[in-house]
């Protein structure tokens, strides 16, 4: 499915797969009439109809992979597959929600953000008041490691998403992979808390879940967006190594005498600091983690703000 005006996504991949005159829909790309149509109209090409959705598996709860659910299950009743932690997600549940605002608010301001960070803490919670009833009312069932779902190995993968998955075709060796590894663009982890507010440390996380999955056998990738990647290990190995040029960049940052998240978030993006705030403070936190678990760099807290020194 592509788009015009979706940026570096390219496109929005979802997948139905057919099994005994059954069909599994993987993903649920996003809620627009287009995709919609294009649903359908592949449905017809090959002879099935909506009825024929027996399952929908979802690599992880992004509102680009589960923008059709609602429009299928108002149709027909089907159950969704999906990670645990994603259940709560896909809800809306309210309690969450709102400690993910107050996680947001305090992290932002621990980093060094100050009105900035205050002005998006904002623009999520208004955000989050409009997507208030998109929660997906239907049965979801939960999936985790080495589960086992139309023949396919369910393996955790989070870090992209705390609820991400994937799932292994071990016969054909090929992997649903979700937007876990991407052919076109890196992943990127985004800051998350757990379902108690707590932080996740989401960049540790995808490093770790990336590297798991070279213990696997497959040669091809069926990716959330853009194109199927058919030399997946040489893939991941250059994304783990871009992963450590970036943090000697940050550190040189550091080393320069650059102390806060936000200053090195401004330093290292310049203008997409407050064009991209999110995505940017995400990948800049997500390193200082990564950095700092390698004992590079150590923090100290001074009137309520992290500073980070070499
Ligand atoms: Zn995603």
């Amino acid at each position: 499915m592509i788009l015009p005006n979706r940026g570096s996504l390219k496109s929005f991949n979802f997948y139905l797969v057919e099994n005994h005159q059954n069909l599994t829909l993987i993903d649920a790309g996003i809620n627009h009439d287009a995709c919609w149509d294009l649903l359908l109209q592949t449905l017809k090409t090959h002879n099935f109809s909506l009825g024929d959705i027996s399952q929908i598996i979802l690599t992880h709860s992004h509102e680009d992979h589960i923008g059709l659910i609602q429009r299928i299950l108002d149709v027909h009743t089907v159950p969704i597959f999906a990670h645990k932690d994603a259940v709560y997600r896909l809800q809306r549940e309210e309690e969450f929600f709102q400690k993910r605002i107050e996680f947001y608010s305090q992290l932002y301001d621990e980093m060094g953000c100050g009105a900035v960070g205050k002005r998006r803490v904002e623009e999520t919670r208004k955000l989050g008041e409009a997507k208030k009833n998109e929660k997906i009312v239907g049965e979801i069932r939960t999936l985790g490691e080495d589960d086992y779902i139309l023949g396919m190995r369910v393996i955790e993968t989070p870090g992209h998403s705390p609820d991400h998955i994937v799932l292994l075709d071990e016969d054909r060796k090929v992997l649903f992979g979700g937007d876990h590894l991407i052919g076109h663009i890196s992943s990127n982890a985004l800051v998350e808390p757990d379902r108690d507010g707590n932080r996740r440390k989401t960049l540790i996380e995808y490093h770790s879940s990336l590297k798991k999955c070279l213990n696997y056998d497959f040669n091809k990738v069926y990716t959330g967006h853009g194109r199927t990647i058919h030399h997946p290990y040489e893939l991941i190995n250059s994304r783990l190594e871009g992963m450590d040029e970036k943090a000697e960049k940050i550190v040189s940052i550091i080393r320069s005498g650059v102390a806060t998240a936000s200053e090195i978030a401004q330093t290292f993006y310049r203008d997409k600091y407050e064009a991209e705030f999110s995505l940017v403070m995400s990948e800049i936190i997500g390193y200082l983690d990564y950095i700092e678990e390698k004992q590079l760099i150590y923090k100290t807290k001074k009137t309520g703000i992290w500073h980070y020194e070499v």
